[in-house]
Parts: C-alpha cells; sequence; structure tokens
C-alpha cells in the first residue's frame, strides 16, 4: 500500500448555485472543513479500509465532507475515497455520525 501525502482540500464554489449555498444551521464548526486529500483517514465510526480485488490493502486517496445541510451525508457525514495504485481501482465507503 502507497501512502499518498497529506494534503487539506479547500472547496471553492465555481458556479453561483455554489456559492449562493446557506451554510449549516446547527452542525459543529469543523463539519465541511474536513475535506482532504492523502494523510490518514478521519473516520467517524470504525476504521475500515478496504482491500482490493487483488487482494492488497487500498491506500487511503481522499476524504469529501458534507456541503451543508441540503447536500448532507448522512448525519454529517463523510465520503472516503481509496485506491489500488496497482491495479488501478477504487472503492469508497459513506460513514455519519
Ligand atoms: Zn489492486
Amino acid at each position: 500500500m502507497r501512502a499518498v501525502p497529506l494534503f487539506k482540500l479547500v472547496p471553492e464554489p465555481l458556479d453561483q448555485e455554489a456559492a449562493a449555498l446557506p451554510p449549516f444551521k446547527w452542525a459543529g464548526n469543523d463539519i465541511g472543513q474536513r475535506h482532504r486529500l492523502g494523510g490518514s483517514p478521519d473516520f467517524i465510526q470504525t476504521d475500515d479500509i478496504p482491500s482490493c480485488s487483488c487482494g492488497k490493502t487500498m491506500s487511503f486517496y481522499a476524504q469529501l465532507d458534507s456541503i451543508n445541510d441540503e447536500f448532507i451525508l448522512g448525519d454529517c457525514g463523510m465520503i472516503y475515497v481509496f485506491v489500488c495504485f496497482d491495479c488501478p481501482e477504487t472503492k469508497s465507503i459513506l460513514q455519519s455520525f
């Protein structure tokens, strides 16, 4: 498994619809700011790193946070993306509170 270096991802609205989305009403300040590339997954539930169909443990590639109350993933959840650099195959999982 190859570890991807850690990057902070900061979403930037690219159209007026995205720029006009209201923020979360009640969620904590970190919700919506947890986007990241590489490093280690910030699992909300138990660790859940998938295996590739080739049998190798997949590399953590990114986690994508909920956007706002309209585009919320479960209960303030996140999507975790994994990749096998050898195949290349991807898998994603969603965890929420
Ligand atoms: Zn593989």
